[in-house]
């Protein structure tokens, strides 16, 4: 249980001051994560959940959601924490749109607690992040898949691989779209740019998983480029479509 051990020590020195990352109200000190009043109202994803997207079923009597029995995924698995509702939704905002650089400690460190014995057994070679566009970047100043994603490293020691996968274009006009459309322009916006053969597998990091479409597209690349497995984590997932 060493890497719990280090999760507990590493969330300690990530809040500085201590906010809920979901409320951003000032915690007690000593504490970190969700103050009293969010913590009851979190909706972990548990344990039915789709063997392929991670999503919550909502039909129980399969362990596929409909999505992943209709369609071919190019990655091979993937788990989220939390079921993407209001207050997730708002801290994941605050994180990407208003500099709460801080809440990605707390992210990363769900990730790992959660799929600890998942992460263990795949043996990943590198972690990389879902990127996002020069415009976007120089926009924004930041890529919060990549501070999850770094967070995730720091706690496991898996290596982050920020310099394999570029996002080339940005794709604004994805909903005008139709599913196969969709993941075309997506797997279109996905470029390798550098030597993958030696990683077999990788673990890529989001913060949201929606349609499937981004994850498809980045697993699309990376396993022509030669990957053999990928399999994502996200902080959030909608549920089961
Ligand atoms: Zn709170
Ligand atoms: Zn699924």
């Amino acid at each position: 249980m060493k890497i719990i051990k280090d999760v507990i020590a590493f969330a300690g020195d990530i809040f500085f001051p201590r906010r809920c990352p979901f409320c951003g109200e000032v915690l007690v000190f000593g504490r970190n994560g969700p103050c009293e009043s969010c913590r009851p109202k979190l909706q972990y994803v548990g344990k039915d959940f789709c063997l392929k997207c991670g999503k919550p079923l909502t039909d129980h009597s399969g362990e596929y959601c409909s999505a992943c029995k209709r369609s071919v995924r190019p990655f091979d698995m993937g788990r989220s924490v939390f079921v993407y509702d209001d207050l997730v939704k708002r801290s994941l905002s605050s994180l990407k749109y208003n500099n709460k650089r801080e809440y990605a400690g707390y992210f990363a460190s769900q990730i790992v607690l959660c799929y600890e014995r998942t992460i263990r057994s795949a043996g990943f070679d590198a972690i990389v992040p879902v990127p996002v566009s020069r415009e976007r970047m120089r926009k924004r100043g930041y890529n919060q898949a990549e501070l999850v994603a770094k967070k995730v490293s720091d706690i496991t020691g898996i290596p982050l691989r920020n310099d394999i996968l570029i996002r080339v274009r940005d794709t604004v006009a994805q909903k005008d779209l139709g599913r196969a459309g969709r993941q075309k322009n997506l797997k279109n916006s996905f470029k390798i740019t550098g030597n993958v053969v030696e990683l077999e597998t990788i673990m890529v990091i989001d913060d949201i998983y929606t349609t499937g479409s981004t994850m498809s597209g980045i697993a699309g690349v990376l396993k022509e480029a030669g990957v053999k497995k990928v399999c994502f984590f996200t902080v959030a997932t909608g549920s089961a479509i």
